[in-house]
């Protein structure tokens, strides 16, 4: 396991932040920790970075445990803050020489994080210049610099502008190919975009723990939207196997939710095809997040 979460609960004064939080995350997963603000999500990263220390419980990273092990727990993690501090009048290069002594790191080292993170065009700039985006690459940059096999971010995306958005989320699913990846969010597309499974966290309490839309299963629902290019009786679309409901959302455009074990976009593809028509667009979607999200983090 590269992670390991057991019982930990953190206090602060009357507020309890963490309350008996248990996971583990395995070798090269992209975990999603998903939850609204003030969950907790920050604070247990900082216990597992050995930022605090927690009430009770213990936490395991690559195996060493926080409280007896921080260096090597360290040496394991690469961490991006939530509110990554930067040194705005240092240039680029400069920030990650200094970092890569505080940290021993070999220079030779530097170039090549750069180049991971696509900062080459903007290297040679003071960070004070670089737009929100670029500043997150040089916090991912640091965070790579010792090459550790697990990664930490918390809200990686926060404050970013769609397009910034976009290519961050890319980065992390390329440095994921070959990391384990920890990172937290308020934003479920995010966790949707870019990880393999979701743990949700509400009031310091995990709710829920799933994997995301890598196997269909006939326990779970697959809601797919379609658009046709012609007009459809219901009475038709009824005759969809494996339907459970559906629903015309506007003109050629239905929503169908289907429980099978395999994935129904090429029957319906097959099924247009049989009736005469042709579809213009057919999408999984996985609304399941959404409504799960809703639901396990809203009082009643
Ligand atoms: P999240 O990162 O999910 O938004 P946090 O872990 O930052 O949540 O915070 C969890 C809860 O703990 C919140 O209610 C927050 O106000 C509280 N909290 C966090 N840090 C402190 C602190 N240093 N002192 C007191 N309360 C804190
Ligand atoms: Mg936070």
């Amino acid at each position: 396991m590269s992670i390991e979460v057991k019982n930990i609960s953190k206090i602060y004064g009357e507020q309890k932040a963490l309350d008996a939080v248990s996971f583990s995350i395995k070798k090269g997963e992209i975990v999603g920790f998903l939850g609204p603000n003030g969950a907790g999500k920050s604070t247990l990263m900082k216990i597992l970075t050995t930022y605090i220390e927690a009430d009770s419980g213990s936490a395991l990273v690559n195996g060493f445990d926080v409280n007896a092990q921080p260096q090597q727990v360290e040496k394991s993690i690469g961490y991006l803050p939530e509110h990554n501090p930067l040194y705005l009048d240092l240039y680029v290069k400069e920030y990650l020489e200094f970092n890569a002594d505080v940290y021993k790191v070999n220079k030779s080292r530097i170039d090549e994080v750069i180049e991971l993170t696509g900062l080459t065009p903007e290297s040679k700039k003071k960070i004070g210049q670089l737009s929100k985006g670029y500043r997150q690459r040089v916090g991912l940059a640091t965070a790579l610099l010792h090459n550790p096999d697990v990664l930490i971010l918390d809200e990686p995306t926060t404050g970013l502008d769609p397009n910034q958005l976009v290519e961050i989320r890319e980065l992390i699913k390329n440095i994921g190919k070959d990391k384990t990846v920890f990172l937290s969010t308020h934003i479920m597309q995010e966790v949707e975009a870019i990880c393999d499974r979701v743990i949700i966290i509400n009031k310091g309490k995990i709710v829920d723990d799933r994997l995301l839309n890598q196997t269909f299963s006939s326990e779970n629902e697959q809601v797919i939207e379609v658009e046709f290019d012609f007009k459809i009786e219901e009475q038709f679309i009824s005759n969809l196997k494996n339907l459970v409901s559906f629903k015309n959302i506007h003109d050629n455009q239905w929503e169908l939710v289907f429980k099978a074990d395999e994935d129904m976009r090429p029957a319906i593809f097959d099924f247009a095809q049989e009736n005469g028509l042709r579809t213009l667009s057919v999408q999984l979607k996985n609304k399941d997040l959404e409504t799960l999200f809703r639901e396990k983090t809203t009082q009643k």
